[in-house]
């Protein structure tokens, strides 16, 4: 992406996203305008970033679900693309009502360039000619969120959740340094406060943890969104519409002033577990298997493979659930040639992981994790680990029991 400093410091230009339940019903919608209001009189001039109202993009989805199993990924993208246009169309009249100039444009309108892969398009650049000239002219500047267009023009979207990475892109690209995420919760918590009760906010988190916790689950905010605040040193404030209570801020970890051993804990259950059993323990057999998974485009995340025994090994690894039909004929199609034994399938799991840069300095973590699993009798399936972070495979029946006792042993004990 092109980045070019602060175009203009005089304009004092903050970027905001409101989310989905933000802008979820008319009501809602004139709330967001008056917070603008707010920010406009204060002396900024803002560029607005909105989702589609409350759970559209669903809808969208499940209609095209009672036309085909197998919609078009092109045709799909131009569907969900429109839930965001209502949105910021209604944006923008709410602002006209209360005596506010503003202008609603679309991803193709700002000419949003992405790649041209549909549903997880990815941006490469972004013109700032038409949003700096309405910024110049006193107009608050709206903007779709998670859509782009890709080099023939044709409609792109960015990922669920990908109205984030839309607003900092746009922070990247128009120089400054404030982008506030507004959500329906009070900010990043050391848990989903939808799943545990006792939960807390966190003042402040770096980026690499809420890199993690949001790749491993957190749907708090879009991971993208999080690689592009490191990139650019752009300060992520993710706060509440509903109050104007400090949320938390996303920033480097050399300014943070609290380091925990463990800052959250997350699950991620939209992946599935594929084994393939007793194939040849020889070189170049892991290569071929992800290189296939590779080139059929199939994200597969954690690996583990058995120590070998009569030269056999096993090999069980996760791909994404939707992606789990297509990932096992491939495997099968190898089983067969290199006479395994049988491949395997699944579905109802959760990667359970613990997030905190306070790993880096402390010994036990892992240790620690698998005896208050042990204790509850939840069965560890596969593990990995980064530098911050580990992460668990267990049953998703005990998804939430686990997350409460991690929660529990290194959030709550170390609290009191
Ligand atoms: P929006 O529509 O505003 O983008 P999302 O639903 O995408 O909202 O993200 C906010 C939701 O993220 C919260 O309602 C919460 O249930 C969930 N969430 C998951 N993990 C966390 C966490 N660690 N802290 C805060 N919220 C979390
Ligand atoms: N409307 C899109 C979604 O529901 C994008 C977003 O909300 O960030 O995933
Ligand atoms: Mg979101």
């Amino acid at each position: 992406m092109n980045v070019r400093g602060n175009l203009m410091p005089e304009l004092n230009i903050i970027v905001q996203k409101y989310g989905g339940t933000s802008v979820g019903t008319p009501d809602r919608i004139k709330a967001v305008a008056e917070r603008i209001k707010t920010y406009t009189a204060g002396g900024h001039s803002v560029v607005v970033v909105v989702s589609a109202m409350g759970k559209t993009t669903d809808e969208l989805i499940a209609l095209a679900a009672q036309i085909t199993k197998k919609p078009s990924s092109r045709e799909l993208d131009m569907l969900l693309s429109t839930g965001e246009q209502v949105s910021i169309s209604l944006l923008a009249m709410a602002l006209h009502e209360i005596g506010i100039d503003a202008i609603s444009y679309t991803g193709s309108q700002i000419k949003m360039i992405t790649d041209g892969n549909f549903s997880k398009a990815k941006i490469e650049s972004i013109e700032t000619d038409r949003i700096m000239k309405s910024l110049t002219e006193k107009r608050v500047v709206i903007v779709a969120g998670f859509q782009g267009i890709d080099t023939e023009e044709n409609i792109t979207t960015l990922g669920r959740g990908g109205s984030d990475t839309s607003a900092v892109a746009l922070a990247a690209v128009l120089g400054t340094r404030d982008c506030e995420i507004y959500t329906d919760v009070n900010g990043v918590f050391t848990a989903d406060p939808r799943i545990i009760s006792s939960t807390s906010k966190l003042k402040e988190i770096s980026y690499d943890e809420m890199l993690e916790l949001a790749r491993l689950g957190a749907a708090v905010l879009h991971s993208r969104s999080v690689e592009f605040a490191k990139k650019y040193n752009i300060r992520l404030h993710v706060r509440s519409s509903f109050n104007y209570e400090e949320g938390t801020i996303v920033m480097p970890k050399e300014e943070m002033m609290e380091k925990f051993v463990i800052s959250g804990v997350t699950a991620k259950r939209d992946e599935a577990k594929i084994t393939i059993w007793d194939i040849p323990d020889q070189p170049g057999i892991a290569a071929r298997l992800f290189s296939i998974m590779g080139q059929n485009k199939l994200y597969v995340n954690m690996i583990v493979q058995s120590t070998g025994k009569d030269n056999k090994a096993s090999i069980s690894f996760t791909v994404l659930k939707s992606d789990l039909d297509k990932a096992m004929g491939l495997c099968e199609d190898l089983n067969n040639e290199l006479g395994g034994t049988a491949v395997e399938a699944k579905k109802d799991i959760a990667i359970v992981s613990a997030v905190g840069v306070g790993m880096l300095s402390s010994y036990g973590v892992a240790g620690r994790i698998f005896k208050v699993f042990s204790d509850r009798k939840i069965n560890i399936e596969m593990i990995s680990t980064s530098e911050i972070g580990i992460s668990c495979v267990i049953d998703e029946k005990h998804a939430d029991l686990a997350l409460k006792v991690l929660h529990k042993e290194f959030i709550e004990a170390e609290q009191q």
